[in-house]
């Protein structure tokens, strides 16, 4: 690699030695989450000289705190299902996961020896139910094989010669490897190192990106200020949300969700966050309807309802008679017209079908992951930009978007692979 000094001269003569000390091809890995250290690892295996560069102080800290709701690698259910969970990306995923799926992912997961059990859920994570074990150990493999890392490199595009450009404490720095694989992650939780201010310089180079959108995100919903702060972190346990978007298509989700100052997040409204996002985007909001006792019939909750209360407060009726109490009664008396509590009928439809208007996602930071990002259709099959040749992207900075669920690693380690495997090849085609 020719490293052309900005900056500090020690810095530039070590690079020079690195230079000299290397194999006579070199990759330039910037981003090191999951899918640029895996793409550092079959880079470094298929024999290249390997620099990872990364803007933060140490590589995988996104990796890190996914390890703190205990790191949901991947998923056991059978494949076409766990394909069917890219949605409209389906088609540009699959190739990357018939490549390197789930199956492989936990063999590589094992081979770190790190041992995994599926939930009962079918998700699957590390025993250990964190993530700082399987970098540790990953890490050690990288530096065996070779893998020179740059930390606090903050890269910042391309000069007119076509070097790459980062910032580091010691000054500029350029770099003019044979290829580039960009792993630069989404933009959510900027505080972890994916900020998404990779995105102008891609679009400068006529590189379609679509914007980052939040996914799995939590949704906005105007509380009423009694009822935020008497219930603001409550959970809505055992519930059902039911969402028709205004294209007809019906989506319905069991699960829990958490009320928030703000509105609602949680598993079962991040698993919807795509479609309920993209009506509010088009309509200005997105209606869900929840159901707040999912196990009993309408007419059983009418029935039990209409029993006579004697001089039983509403809330102790709906207590005894359905099993409605705390933040589920809470939300009927911040949603459902005073009118309606004395009518059993009414009261019961709002029971299992609760209105509640999302006005709008909670902000890109705040979510799990990102939608959007470069355009498969700029990539070539080996996912190569295809306007820049030997440029390679991965990860989450890809655009497409998967529920929680081991679905956003899974395809984060499949396409650094992918992508590792196409630069080599391409690498290979050069002679
Ligand atoms: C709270 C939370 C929990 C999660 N839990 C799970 C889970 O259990 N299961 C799951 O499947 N997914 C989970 N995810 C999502 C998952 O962590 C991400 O999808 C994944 O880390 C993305 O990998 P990546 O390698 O594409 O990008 P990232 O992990 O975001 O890594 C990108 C790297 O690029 C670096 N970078 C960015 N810009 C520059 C630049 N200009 N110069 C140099 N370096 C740069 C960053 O510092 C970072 O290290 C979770 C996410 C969050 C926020």
């Amino acid at each position: 690699m020719g490293f052309l000094n900005a900056g500090h001269l020690n810095g530039a003569i070590q690079s020079f030695v690195n230079h000299l000390m290397s194999s006579d091809r070199s990759v330039a890995v910037i981003g090191g989450g999951p899918a640029g250290l895996m793409a550092a690892e079959v880079l470094a295996q298929g024999g290249v000289h390997v620099d990872l560069y990364d803007a933060m102080p140490s590589v995988g800290r996104k990796f890190l705190r996914a390890g703190k709701g205990g790191l949901n690698l991947t998923h056991s259910e059978p494949y076409e299902i766990f394909l069917s969970r890219y949605g409209a990306r389906r088609a540009q995923i699959k190739p990357l996961l018939d490549a390197f799926g789930p199956e492989a992912l936990i063999n590589w997961v094992h081979g770190l020896g790190i041992d995994t059990f599926v939930g009962t859920s079918g998700r699957l994570f590390p025993t250990a139910m964190k993530a700082t074990p399987l970098l540790r150990a990953w890490l050690q493999r990288l530096r065996k094989a070779g893998v020179h890392f740059h930390m606090r490199h903050v890269w910042r595009g391309w000069d007119e010669g076509g070097a790459l450009c980062f910032e580091t404490p010691r000054g500029s720095l350029s770099a003019q490897p044979d290829a580039v694989l960009l792993a630069l992650g989404g933009g959510s939780w900027a505080r972890l190192g994916s900020n998404g201010a990779w995105l102008p310089l891609l679009t400068q180079r006529g590189i379609p990106v679509a914007e980052l959108r939040p996914s799995n995100c939590g949704f906005d919903v105007a509380w009423s200020e009694h009822f935020r702060t008497r219930f603001a972190g409550h959970p809505l346990k055992s519930v059902a949300v039911v969402f028709t978007d205004s294209g007809g298509d019906a989506y319905r989700r069991q699960g829990e969700c958490i009320v928030t100052k703000n509105g609602v997040e949680g598993s079962m409204i991040y698993a919807l966050s795509a479609p309920l996002r993209d009506e509010i985007s088009a309509k200005g909001v997105a209606v869900i309807h929840l159901d707040l006792a999912p196990d009993k019939g309408l007419q059983r909750i009418v029935d039990e309802l209409s029993r006579p209360r004697g001089s039983r407060s509403m809330a102790k009726h709906l207590r005894s008679r359905v099993g409605i109490e705390g933040v589920k009664a809470g939300l009927l008396r911040e949603l459902v017209p005073p009118e309606d509590f004395v009518d059993s009928t009414r009261l019961g439809a709002a029971i299992k079908s609760l209105p509640m208007r999302l006005i709008s996602p909670r902000p890109l930071d705040e979510a799990i992951s990102s939608a959007g990002g470069v355009a498969f259709e700029a990539l070539d099959e080996r996912l190569m930009v295809r306007s820049m040749p030997g440029v390679f992207c991965s990860g989450e900075m890809l655009d497409w978007e998967a529920p929680t669920g081991g679905y956003l690693l899974t395809a984060c380690f499949s396409s650094g692979r992918a992508a590792a495997s196409g630069a080599l090849a391409w690498l290979k085609t050069r002679g």
